[in-house]
């Protein structure tokens, strides 16, 4: 029997603090969050937060790229808008081009609505994404390869994978980025039904140091639940942090909103129990039964749902979370002496500890 088990310590978000260093920042409002990040092999550069909204129903929306694009935050819209759409977005308004990626699959009809789209849309289509759950299947390479030799201009983003091997291999095949991140993502259930993923924290780390080698990028994608992960995967060397559940629960995802009723001990004059309406957005993994039954009418007979179905507080405002977030990456970047965004990897040391996740999101599983 063939039983291979690496005892190499693998550790999360959650088993790491970044340690505070001597800082010459005075404030974390001198702190620039912008990176301007270059591609090998192309002129575009990528300027504003390294932060990219998931191609996620509920947050890959048109109406939270063009939110998210105000604070110069990057989105992945979600594979299914219909290629009419994606042309008037990607044509309307010339500013989107920067900050937003078509996303598709590998079937026929994705590579049919991409060239449609590149047809119209032309330069002004700059990023792509290239998203399958499994990114170790040679045809997932093969995939790559062929977008890379149909739109050699197109910034590639393609994933997922957790190894710096198939990081590298994808990076070779021709991917600008690489998505990283298999089972840690808030809604995903793949760790559960399947028994694969990979510590999210380790993965960055190790892919990130093997894709800046070979003259790659990546984005850690999934398992951020705080601001504080998010500053740890970019301190870890990730050149992006994608973004579901932090993203999530807000009327901009446009996601169905459900109503429950509460009541607690307080009581009106009257003697009545006082009901409070609490409205929360109904979120999903993208492989979830809701999902397919929403996209493909239904779950195949060969497959397991691999993602979960909740119920999140619907957030009072977009702008309050992006606030948050981006004031937490500048105080973090304060914390360890890194004037910008650009540099909190080379500043930053990290300790283990206890896992200290402590916050996980005010959620309802659905029935
Ligand atoms: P989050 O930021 O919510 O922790 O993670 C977002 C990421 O989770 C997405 O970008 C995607 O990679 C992953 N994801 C989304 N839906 C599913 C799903 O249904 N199953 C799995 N395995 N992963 C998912």
């Amino acid at each position: 029997m063939r039983l291979m088990i690496s005892d190499d310590l693998k550790l999360d978000y959650g088993d790491v603090l970044i340690v505070p260093g001597r800082s010459p920042v005075a404030s974390r409002k001198q702190v620039e969050l912008a990176v301007d990040t270059d591609f090998r092999g192309h002129i575009m550069r990528y300027q504003g937060v390294p932060i990219m909204a998931a191609n996620m129903d509920g947050v890959g929306t048109m109406e939270m790229a063009d939110a998210l694009r105000e604070y110069g935050v990057f989105s992945c819209l979600t594979k299914f808008y219909q290629a009419r759409e994606l042309i008037d977005f990607f044509t309307s308004d010339p500013s989107r081009s920067a900050f937003s990626a078509m996303t598709i699959g590998i079937g026929d009809d994705d590579w049919n609505k991409f060239a449609a789209v590149n047809a119209r849309a032309g330069d002004l289509l700059a990023y792509a994404c290239l998203d399958v759950a499994n990114g170790y299947t040679d045809r997932f390479v093969g995939c790559v390869e062929k977008f890379r030799d149909l739109y050699p201009d197109k910034i590639l983003i393609a994933g997922n994978v957790v190894t710096p091997e198939q990081t590298v291999r994808l990076i070779d095949a021709g991917a600008d980025i690489v998505k990283v991140g298999i089972g840690g993502g808030s809604v995903c259930e793949t760790r559960i039904k399947t028994g694969i993923g990979f510590p999210q924290f380790s993965a960055v780390l190790e892919c990130a140091r093997a894709a800046h080698e070979d003259g790659g990028r990546i984005v850690a994608d999934g398992g951020c639940t705080t601001p504080g992960d998010v500053a740890k995967a970019l301190a870890a060397g990730a050149d992006f942090v994608m973004l579901g559940g932090m993203f999530a629960g807000h009327k901009e995802g446009g996601g169905r909103i459900v109503d429950r009723f509460f009541s607690g001990e307080e009581v009106t004059e009257g003697g009545e129990l006082v009901i409070e309406k609490h409205q929360y957005v109904e979120f999903y993994g993208m492989s979830s039964k809701t999902a397919n039954d929403k996209h493909f009418g239904g779950l195949k007979d060969y497959r397991s749902s691999e993602g979960r179905t909740v119920l999140l507080r619907l957030k009072p405002s977009l702008s309050d979370s992006i606030h948050d977030l981006l004031g937490g990456l500048r105080s973090a970047c304060s914390y360890v002496g890194a004037e910008s965004l650009n540099e909190i990897s080379q500043k930053a040391r990290f300790v283990r500890c206890s896992n200290t996740h402590n916050r996980i999101f005010e959620e309802m599983a659905l029935e």
